[in-house]
C-alpha cells in the first residue's frame, strides 16, 4: 500500500508539473512544479529502496529526499512533513489507527518550519483542514472521499486568501484571486492517497 500511494502520489505531481508552474508564475517566481518535479522523481528511482524500509523510516528516507532535491521553499517544509510523521511512527505511532497523530506531527512541523498557520495562503490551508476532516470522520467508510472532498474544496478556498508567508507575500493584496501552488500541490498528494486508500478498501 506505502509503494502505491508513493508511486501515484509522486506520478501526480510530474504529471501536474506544469499546472502548478503555472499557478507559481501567478503569484511567485514560476518553479514550483519543476521543484516538486525534481524531488518526486528522486523519491521514484528509490522507490523500492524506501519501500523495504520500516514505514517510520521510509517516511523518513522520503523527507530526506526532498529535502535534499526540491529546492525553493517547499523542500524543506514538505521535507519536515515526512521527517516529522516518519518520527512519530518511530516513536510507537501505528498505521492506520493512529493515522491522524502521525499526519498531525507533520502538519505541525511544517508550521515550525515555516512559522505559519492556516489562513496565510500556504500549503497548511490544505494539510489543516484534510487533518481536521481525518479527525471528525475516522472510522467512517467514506473518511477517504470526504479527506479528497475537503483537498479540493480548501484548495479552491486559499484564491481569495491574502499572502503572509513565502514568496507571494510580497506581492500583498495582489496574491489575492489565485490559487496557493503548495496548496495545489498538497491536494494532489492527498486525492493520490485517497484514490490508493479507497481502492484497497
Ligand atoms: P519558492 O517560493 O521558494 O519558489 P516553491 O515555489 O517550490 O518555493 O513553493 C512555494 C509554496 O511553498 C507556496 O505556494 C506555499 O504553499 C509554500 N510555502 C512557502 N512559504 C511557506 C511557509 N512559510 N509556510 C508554509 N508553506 C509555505
Ligand atoms: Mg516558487
Amino acid at each position: 500500500m506505502l509503494r502505491s500511494m508513493i508511486v501515484r502520489g509522486a506520478e501526480r505531481i510530474v504529471a501536474s508539473s506544469g499546472e502548478l508552474c503555472a499557478l507559481d508564475r501567478a503569484i511567485g517566481d514560476g518553479d514550483h512544479g519543476t521543484n516538486m518535479k525534481r524531488g518526486l522523481e528522486a523519491v521514484l528511482a528509490k522507490a523500492e529502496e524506501i519501500v523495504a524500509l520500516p514505514t517510520g523510516e521510509a517516511l523518513g528516507a522520503i523527507g530526506k529526499t526532498l529535502v535534499m532535491t526540491v529546492g525553493g521553499a517547499s523542500g524543506p517544509l514538505y521535507g519536515s512533513f515526512f521527517l516529522a510523521a516518519g518520527a512519530a511512527i518511530g516513536r510507537g505511532r501505528r498505521l492506520p489507527e493512529d493515522l491522524a497523530d502521525i499526519i498531525a506531527a507533520g502538519v505541525e512541523a511544517v508550521g515550525a518550519r515555516g512559522r505559519s498557520t492556516a489562513g496565510e495562503k500556504t500549503m497548511l490551508d490544505v494539510l489543516v483542514p484534510v487533518l481536521d476532516t481525518l479527525r471528525a470522520e475516522a472510522g467512517r467508510p467514506d473518511v477517504a472521499a470526504r479527506v479528497r472532498a475537503t483537498a479540493r474544496q480548501s484548495t479552491e478556498r486559499t484564491a481569495p486568501m491574502l499572502a503572509t508567508k513565502g514568496r507571494a507575500a510580497y506581492l500583498g493584496p495582489r496574491s489575492v484571486g489565485h490559487i496557493d501552488p503548495g496548496a495545489r500541490s498538497s491536494c494532489l498528494i492527498v486525492e493520490a492517497i485517497c484514490d490508493i486508500w479507497e481502492e484497497r478498501q
